[in-house]
């Protein structure tokens, strides 16, 4: 069937009369190159739901790399979803330290435990009955319905709008364009290995339809592509063009006791990094705060470093100058603020940004697990 008589294709799509993309050649291309990643089951085998949802989780915004060795950690110490919704979350967020965007922590272990309380231990099948869970939004609902219980569902990530922008050479740009992506993606699921589908797009969009000098040459849809006959790949998908991340600024309070213990605090447990132990500091405002003494946690001779941390959030990038007081090893805590050794950082849910900090403090944390 010509891709013009597919009433979502756009007109780039009907001006190169190109076939539509066989489901088929992918599932061949897949069989031969799919990658080896630790959460996916071996051909033919049924994929542990749990296993699908965890590393789902972890991997929206971070890499398959980095993403691993945390899999592996959480794995091994909460084999099944009963045991990660037994576990206590301050022991969950301390492990997923370094991962980053720390509200999935919170969620993950939510979800766990709505699947002990609601489902009996174990996950739905429905995309519908997986959405309703907390932190499982549509993608992640239709992966672990694709992937782990063969529904026809369709996983739109990154690398699946990337390969359907291009596929059918969508003009409209992102992130409008989604509600013309979405119903181009449904149209290519195959008729059955719905979770092999899901994870070969992803594959393709990983490896062979790259976001910079896609590998045309090696891919099973060449052919059928309207990008590639347009001879600009890498133009779709077309991006509206980024607002500016603004900058915030503050202080950070460095107050290290004579014995290496260092002074934190929790942060408020909704909000960004909720409920993860922090290094005091002013709040975070454009051009910073205009008394930043005032917010120091003890009174004490504060002595601004040379240094300033950076970190860029999704929605801002920081800077906090950090000021350091010496402090005797008696001095006690104020309120709401704790004293920890350097040798119980690591039993912390330090965010990168507070590691950062804690390397000026004398002694170096342990890297993020
Ligand atoms: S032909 Fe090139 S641009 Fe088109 S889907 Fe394949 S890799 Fe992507």
């Amino acid at each position: 069937m010509p891709a013009a008589a597919n009433p979502a294709a756009p007109a780039a799509a009907s001006a190169a009369a190109l076939a539509v993309p066989d489901p088929g050649a992918l599932l061949a291309w897949y069989d031969r190159h799919r990658r080896r990643l630790p959460w996916r089951a071996a051909p033919g085998t049924q994929q542990d739901p749990y296993r699908v949802f965890l590393s789902e989780i972890m991997l929206q915004q971070t890499t398959v790399v980095t993403v691993a060795p945390y899999y592996a950690n959480f794995l091994r110490r909460w084999p099944t979803v009963a045991a990660l919704a037994a576990a206590p979350l301050e022991e969950v967020l301390s492990a997923w330290a370094g991962l980053g965007y720390y509200a999935r922590a919170r969620n993950l272990h939510a979800c766990a435990r709505a699947v002990v309380e609601h489902h009996g231990g174990q996950f739905p099948s429905e995309e519908a009955a997986l959405l309703a869970l907390p932190g499982i939004g549509p993608y992640t609902a239709a992966a672990i319905a694709a992937i782990a219980f063969e529904r026809r569902a369709a996983p739109v990530d990154g690398n699946w709008e990337r390969v359907v922008s291009r596929l059918f050479a969508v003009e409209e740009a992102l992130p409008k364009a989604r509600a013309r992506l979405r119903p181009l993606a449904v149209s290519l699921l195959p008729a059955a290995r719905h979770g092999d589908f899901a994870q070969a797009m992803m594959d393709l969009g990983a490896t062979i339809c790259t976001p910079r000098k896609p590998a045309c040459a090696l891919c099973p849809w060449q052919s059928r592509c309207a990008a590639r006959a347009g001879g600009a790949p890498e133009r779709y998908p077309v991006k509206a063009a980024k607002a500016a991340r603004p900058t915030r600024q503050g202080v950070a309070f460095l107050a290290v006791r004579a014995d290496g213990a260092v002074l934190v605090r929790s942060r408020p447990p909704k909000g960004l990094l909720g409920g993860m132990s922090e290094v005091p500091s002013t709040p975070w405002e454009p051009g910073g705060v205009a008394l930043p003494a005032a917010h120091a946690p003890v009174k004490a001779s504060w002595t601004a470093l040379n240094a300033t941390v950076t970190h860029v959030f999704s929605h801002f990038a920081l800077e906090l100058q950090l000021w350091r007081a010496d402090l005797p090893a008696g001095q006690p805590a104020p309120a709401g603020h704790r004293w920890v050794a350097p040798q119980g950082f690591d039993a912390e849910a330090f965010p990168s940004v507070m590691r950062k900090i804690l390397a000026h403090a004398g002694s170096t944390p342990a890297p993020a697990r």
